[in-house]
């Protein structure tokens, strides 16, 4: 995969005019003899120098630290400047310019890290990991990101790709001594393998799709008849955050919708006015937003003023459910966190703020921030495990249908090419430009 990248790239890292401290990467070649041509001599390896940066006409653009980064020990793998400057937005233009009539030129988004990515200092999910700490909506997500940086999703997967080899070479023997009666290639044993290769399968895929909850946050949407107080829980539960009125509550027939990010949680407000009457073709159309917005939730929570039941309208097998009991301070009951039946009931008062904490922990319970050792994970990380999973269940019906076993080996050497394409080892090439893109300058 070793590309030819001759050239040298510089960006600002830090957002311009953030004030404070501003930062400009240099990667490449020639960042040895820019560093020589700003310090007037050879640049001490990882050594912070004091540095006046001046224009071609030795105008001076600003003072500040020069630090440089041999290759092959930085980031990038490659030769690797650091300037840092004041935060001022003509300094850090002016300073870029200058590196550009040195011979570098403007990095694309994301291009530090594909360079990284090139020269094998990260993998590819890695990679994804520090555009997704640096987007991370909580701390939790944050934490997540963290540790797949560090190389804790991409070692699970590469213990899963251990196994699928060792079970391929199983198949491999299996095809060559198909004449021989060897137990321990019999397909029954292979089989066990298989079924303990997906078992580790689904826990990966659970832990990504955690991980992916996290990363994306947790959309959640709120349902009720008008009155119920989905306005207030949110209020509620944004305490000092924004504060949101509905204006028009109860006074329309249609979906209204509020969304509102808590601590990377997106909850988003849908009013179900007259779910009940079916017959009327604009509450039939409330009634079909409503349940397409529960259909793309990863959570609906229905809230209920005291008294009322569940909407089975809205119910759908597909989306965890969670029931808001509201008003308690009417009711005089205790708040309280259960569940029944496999659906989980919350009592609690959006006035008083009575039992609010345990909806929150719940909240928190199902955007995967409690798990031990979560990790971040994308749609595409997703995906793979899934198509990873649908090859292995293939070798296995290959294998349960009388010992088809060139069938077997081919849909295991898929399972592993898909794998694959998480840490970016297995064609990825046409994918690269997409997953970089979505960077920010700079990293
Ligand atoms: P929405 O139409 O579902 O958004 O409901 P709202 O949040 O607008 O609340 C409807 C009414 O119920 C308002 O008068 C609220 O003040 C009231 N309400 C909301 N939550 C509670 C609660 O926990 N206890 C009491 N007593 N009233 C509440």
């Amino acid at each position: 995969m070793a590309a030819h990248r001759t050239d040298t790239i510089a960006a600002i890292a830090t957002p311009p005019g953030a004030g404070g401290i501003g930062v400009i990467r240099v990667s490449g070649p020639r960042a040895p003899d820019i560093a020589r041509a700003f310090l007037g001599r050879a640049p001490r390896p990882r050594h912070a120098h004091y540095a006046v940066f001046r224009d071609p006409d030795g105008e001076v653009i600003d003072t500040g630290l020069l630090l440089h980064f041999p290759a092959p020990a930085s980031f990038t793998g490659e030769h690797v400047l650091e300037l840092q400057v004041h935060g001022s937005r003509p300094v850090l233009h002016a300073l870029l310019q200058h590196l550009r009539a040195m011979g570098a030129r403007a990095a694309r988004p994301g291009e530090f890290s594909e360079r990284a990515f090139l020269n094998g200092k990260l993998d590819l999910a890695q990679a994804e990991a520090i555009a997704d700490l640096i987007g991370a909506g909580s701390q939790a997500a944050a934490r997540a990101a963290q540790r797949s940086l560090q190389g804790v999703f991409s070692r699970q997967v590469h213990a899963v790709v251990e196994d699928v080899v060792a079970l391929r070479m199983q198949v491999e023997v299996a095809i060559d001594f198909s004449d021989e009666d060897i137990p321990s290639l019999a397909p029954a044993r292979l089989r066990d393998g298989i079924a303990a290769l997906m078992q580790r399968l689904d826990a990966l895929l659970a832990g990504a799709r955690r991980g992916q909850r996290l990363t994306d946050g947790l959309h959640v949407v709120i349902l009720g008849r008008p009155n119920a107080g989905k306005s207030s829980l949110l209020n509620a539960l944004a305490a000092d955050e924004r504060a949101i009125v509905t204006e028009q509550a109860g006074t329309t027939r249609d979906l209204l919708r509020e969304t509102i990010v808590i601590d990377g949680v997106e909850l988003t407000l849908v009013d179900t006015a007259g779910l009940r009457d079916s017959t009327d073709p604009i509450e039939r159309e409330g009634i079909r937003r409503a349940r397409n917005e529960a259909a793309s939730a990863d959570l609906v929570v229905q809230v209920l003023a005291d008294g009322d039941g569940p909407d089975p309208a809205l119910s759908s097998p597909a989306t965890s459910t969670l029931v808001v009991h509201n008003k308690i301070d009417l009711t005089g009951q205790p708040a309280t966190r259960r569940i029944i039946d496999g659906i989980e009931h919350v009592h609690l008062s959006a006035r008083s703020g009575e039992g609010l904490d345990l909806l929150r922990e719940s909240l928190r319970h199902h955007a995967g921030a409690d798990s031990e050792g979560a990790f971040s994970a994308r749609a595409r990380h997703v995906d793979a495990l899934r198509r990873a999973a649908r090859h292995l269940g293939d070798a296995d019906a290959a294998l349960a249908a009388g010992g088809a076993w060139e069938i077997a080996a081919e849909e295991l050497r898929q399972v592993q090419a898909v794998l694959g394409e998480i840490t970016g080892e297995f064609g990825v090439e046409d994918l690269l430009g997409r997953i970089f893109a979505n960077f920010c300058i700079g990293k």
